[in-house]
């Protein structure tokens, strides 16, 4: 199950297994690290202006800008296809000749698209191809030679959205007056129209990309991410960007993700230290530890240092300490003016994915991701455990309710309602959850689960997880643990932080719960809001829907 690829990383000793594409078959793996190889786009409401069910070539319409945009993406060497429902076939309302005359009028109009994916079916025919199923993206990126996850769709309603995530793709939305607000709150990048998207896909493939190559060698690299796990696990890439730069690699973490540190490859040591001002429960600022972390860096005899962030953080009181330390090149992510502080100041948009994010920052310090490698999440392959034997075969769901933060964790009668549906339709369902969640994983999994509560560590986790057919997780260090092993994820989002920074990246996802409730993007740690609703009203019916959009069958197989 898993795709193992070439180990860039051989002078380490640290094997690296992702298997993000591994659902994509017919895979090719191109050896240069770009986030994107090509552009899928729905055809009605995103190229075209819809016309319902239209047989006529002379009704055709291109939105404006679209044939200026398409060509920036074909000067820029994007492959581009076009993705779309035409159940008009299915209903005999136009035939399949006319549907080709109006194909040929769009790319009169429009330019070449190097492949056309069409779905013929309705609604009823349960078939895998129309969106929101996944199965035209998977299509699409075989026809192209590339795979789903270097793939982006830009669509105009939620089932276009869907059916690029379901895959494991990006997905662009583009709303027009028909596109329902929900769809618009749940997309996690969201554009005002197909030049903007355009735009926003070119700045993204162009932001991971070094302008200039570093003009000295860099010997030792300190990079610092503190926080938790999560944070940890999606700055992996770049760090795997920075180590592909540098002949040695020293990780600064906070003790919160210290054992997801231990999992990344490229990191040749590891520094685990506090950082009071990046902790949503902060402890004092003693002065003697910090005294002491500045010796210790400055003994890390860095050349550069490279700091790692999230969006709502500062960077710059430990770029000032590691000035203190002797470090005189520091580069890092502020909006706030850094003075003397940093030598390259990087900004970002606010809603790109947090790996890209990470990576772009990397890229800005002359970095990028070597050949071979590829943006997507890894975990070092000997830093993770066997599975336990007593776990059964691979093929079960993970069921993980609970997360660090409150807000973000899965109302515990919500998923006990959960397992009972999953037992009921044949899924072996792993209810797992840390030391302090053993009270919950024992009330949930009594529904018709196996309780794993406090059984595994982090890495033991990843190995359970590895081996799973699917994840049903909340926003928590495990949904990056399923994106590292390429295992499906159903996300149950509490949307307190942006669903396009932090969503499960590059993995097949079906998103849940309600993206609009008054928690959204509040960052908040514990619900602010009676009654969790943006995860109490998910239906365990809509979790059985999204592993079969997921294709993950009851019974073990997927
Ligand atoms: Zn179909």
């Amino acid at each position: 199950m898993r795709q193992d690829q070439e180990d860039p990383y051989q002078r380490r000793s640290a094997q690296v297994y992702a298997a993000a594409d591994r659902a994509g078959s017919g895979s090719v793996a191109s050896p240069r690290p770009v986030l994107y190889d090509a552009v899928l786009l729905d055809r009605d409401g995103t190229l075209i202006e819809d016309v319902p069910y239209n047989g006529d070539p002379e009704k055709v319409r291109p939105v404006p800008g679209a044939r200026a945009a398409l060509d920036r993406l074909r000067a820029a060497g994007l492959r581009l296809a076009v993705v779309t429902n035409q159940s008009g076939l299915a209903r005999g309302y136009f035939t399949g000749e006319q549907m080709r005359a109006v194909h040929a009028r769009v790319e009169e109009l429009l330019g070449r698209f190097d492949a056309w994916l069409v779905c013929p079916h309705d609604d009823a025919d349960g078939c895998d191809c129309r969106k929101p199923a996944p199965g035209l993206v998977y299509a699409a990126a075989r026809e192209l030679g590339t795979t789903p996850s270097r793939c982006v769709l830009v669509g105009d309603i939620g089932r276009d959205v869907g059916a690029a995530m379901a895959a494991g793709a990006a997905g662009v939305l583009v709303p027009t007056p028909v596109t329902r607000p929900e769809e618009v709150a749940a997309a996690g990048w969201v554009a005002t129209d197909l030049p903007a998207a355009v735009a926003e896909i070119l700045r993204r493939q162009q932001a991971v990309q070094p302008s200039t190559p570093p003009t000295e060698p860099v010997r030792t690299a300190l990079v610092v991410r503190s926080d938790s796990a999560g944070d940890v696990l999606v700055t992996g890439p770049a760090i795997r960007a920075v180590a592909a730069g540098a002949e040695r690699v020293v990780l600064l973490c906070g003790p919160r993700g210290r054992a997801a540190a231990n999992l990344l490859p490229g990191v040749d040591e590891i520094i685990e230290h506090p950082l009071p001002w990046i902790d949503p429960a902060p402890g004092p600022v003693d002065p003697e530890a910090m005294r002491s972390l500045s010796a210790r860096l400055g003994a890390v005899g860095a050349d550069q240092a490279v700091v790692f962030t999230s969006f709502h953080q500062s960077a710059l009181p430990l770029a000032l300490l590691l000035r203190m330390a002797g470090i005189d090149r520091i580069a890092a992510i502020s909006d706030d003016y850094p003075g003397s502080l940093l030598d390259v100041r990087h900004r970002v948009p606010v809603g790109v994915p947090e790996p890209e994010r990470a990576l772009s920052l990397a890229a800005a310090a002359g970095h990028r991701l070597p050949d071979g490698d590829e943006p997507v999440l890894r975990l070092r392959r000997d830093a993770v455990p066997p599975r336990p034997a007593d776990v059964g075969d691979p093929g079960y769901v993970v069921l993980h309710p609970g997360s660090a933060a409150s807000s973000r964790a899965c109302p515990p009668e919500v998923a006990t309602r959960i397992v009972g549906a999953l037992a009921d339709a044949g899924h072996r369902v792993l209810v797992t959850g840390g030391p302090d969640e053993r009270a919950v994983t024992a009330r949930v999994a009594a529904a018709g689960g196996t309780d794993l509560g406090g059984r595994t560590d982090l890495a033991g986790l990843a190995a359970i997880v590895a081996d799973a057919s699917a994840v049903v997780v909340g926003n928590t260090g495990p949904a990056h643990l399923a994106a590292a092993a390429g295992v499906p994820v159903v996300s149950l989002f509490a949307p307190t932080v942006p669903f396009g920074q932090w969503g499960p990246y590059r993995v097949p996802t079906v998103r849940l719960g309600d993206a609009a409730a008054p928690c959204r993007d509040t960052r908040a740690a514990s619900c602010p809001v009676r009654g969790h609703p943006c995860l109490s009203g998910v239906d365990p019916g809509d979790v059985l829907d999204a592993l079969r959009t997921l294709a993950v069958s009851g019974g073990g197989g997927r």
